[in-house]
């Protein structure tokens, strides 16, 4: 009987934990397993904020697939093009693919929620080399105001669109990061302006709201403004125009302007033959997309209800991870005629890195700010090398430096 072939698209935290699992679990003989992603390298999507800020470099935030998998499994190097789920095909730059088992894991998009102007002149984290645009953006706008007889100081505006997770760890890295530019740009760092723009009328919603508070202080402290409760309505070549009243408007001259309020899925779930929300598959409790017995879906293409709590849970490496275990346990299942397991989350909680040196936490039952929270911060992103990579990848890539 010919071996089934297990499809997994995408290598982020999703597709390769689902990979790394199922090559411990299978042999050769019993499953083909592909992995297709765009680059021959996983990058952590959790330190994107770091390598946009310039606070790591692009390379400390990626390593080689081929270090982490083995000759189970056949890693194709091509981008996904389209997805067929009626017919079981894939396209991609490496040609078409067909699979008996299919896990998607293609992660997610910035959602710019129709705002006029923002896909074309706002910057985001989508993936490495969108971080590593930020970082060099910015470096090019405080270099070209050095140079400049006439200086627009605007050039050294940095505003950043959404106080959410994301957001707060990107002005976290920039307190950081904007003391070491002026000095290497000879710039007087008053003449420096970061603001970060949020509609809702909280900074972080969900975190404790004492932690949140130490946020909002630590991060003023590092010379982050805060304009909350006012949305953005457009950004131009510009800048941005804010909302600030019924019929009150601002726009700010900006230099840089960065998107980190919200994510979609990606786009390519909503061509796929699933039905989706917001690029999103509302998976059944076994990771399998509705109607489809052959494909699972993992990450931020997933969307699944904490019931207790009546929210969707929120898309983060530490769900994806937890499910691709579940996957790929259940292909197995699949494979011996044998029933599906639920996907059971197991929230250990949240921390929020604020800079290198600082964050908050509450997570592992506690609460906490500070250094305390921000080494909590390092072992949690060693903790994701170690679960894919073992010792080795962790002593490779991992962060040690705890004070
Ligand atoms: P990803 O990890 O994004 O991987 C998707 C993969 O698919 C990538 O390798 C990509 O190259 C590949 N791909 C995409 N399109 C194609 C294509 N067409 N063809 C081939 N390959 C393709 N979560 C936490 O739990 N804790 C945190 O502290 C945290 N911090 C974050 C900080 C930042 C700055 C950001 C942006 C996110 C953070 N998150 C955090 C969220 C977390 O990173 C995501 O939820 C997680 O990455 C989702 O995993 P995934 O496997 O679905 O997608």
């Amino acid at each position: 009987m010919k071996r089934p072939t297990i499809l997994v698209l995408g290598a982020g935290y999703g597709g390769l934990t689902t990979t790394v699992n199922l090559q411990k679990m299978l042999s050769g003989e019993q499953a083909e397993i592909i992995l297709v992603n765009k680059n021959d390298y996983h990058y952590e999507t959790t330190w994107l904020h770091e390598v946009g800020a310039g606070t790591i470099a692009p390379d400390a935030a990626r390593y080689p697939i081929a270090k982490v998998i083995n000759n189970n499994v056949r890693f194709v190097q091509a981008s996904v093009e389209g997805i067929d789920v009626n017919e079981r095909k894939v396209q991609t730059t490496a040609g078409e693919m067909t699979y008996d088992y299919l896990v998607l894991g293609l992660g997610f998009e910035g959602e710019t929620f129709g705002i006029p102007g923002l896909d074309k002149y706002a910057l985001s984290l989508a993936n490495l080399n969108a971080a590593r645009q930020i970082r060099e953006h910015i470096e090019y706008q405080f270099a070209s105001w050095s140079l400049d007889e006439v200086k627009d100081d605007s050039k050294l505006t940095i505003v950043v669109g959404g106080a959410g997770f994301t957001g707060i760890e990107l002005l976290g890295e920039l307190g950081n990061r904007v003391p070491e530019l002026c000095k290497e740009f000879d710039i007087p760092q008053e003449k420096v302006r970061i603001l970060c723009v949020e509609a809702a009328p909280m900074v972080l919603p969900g975190f404790d709201p004492e932690l949140v508070e130490y946020a909002k202080t630590q991060l003023a402290k590092k010379g982050v403004e805060f304009s909350i409760g006012t949305p953005v309505v457009e950004a131009t070549e510009e800048g941005v125009k804010i909302k600030k009243g019924e019929d009150e408007f601002e726009f700010v001259k900006a230099g840089t302007v960065i998107w980190a309020a919200g994510v979609r899925g990606n786009k390519l779930v909503e061509t796929s033959g699933i039905e989706s929300n917001r690029a999103r598959i509302a998976v059944r409790k076994d990771m399998r997309a509705p109607g489809f017995d052959d494909v699972f879906v993992v990450g931020d293409c997933a969307f699944l209800l904490n019931e207790e709590a009546g929210r969707p849970y929120p898309p983060t490496a530490q769900i994806a991870m937890q499910q691709a275990v579940t996957i790929a346990k259940n292909i197995k299942h699949l494979m011996a005629d044998e029933d599906t397991e639920e996907f059971v989350y197991d929230d250990k909680g949240a921390v929020c890195s604020l800079g290198h040196d600082d964050a908050i936490a509450d997570a592992i039952g506690r609460k906490m700010a500070g250094k305390k929270a921000s080494a909590l911060k390092k072992i949690v992103d060693n903790r994701a090398l170690y679960l894919v990579g073992g010792v080795g990848l962790t002593v490779k890539k991992g962060k040690f430096k705890f004070i």
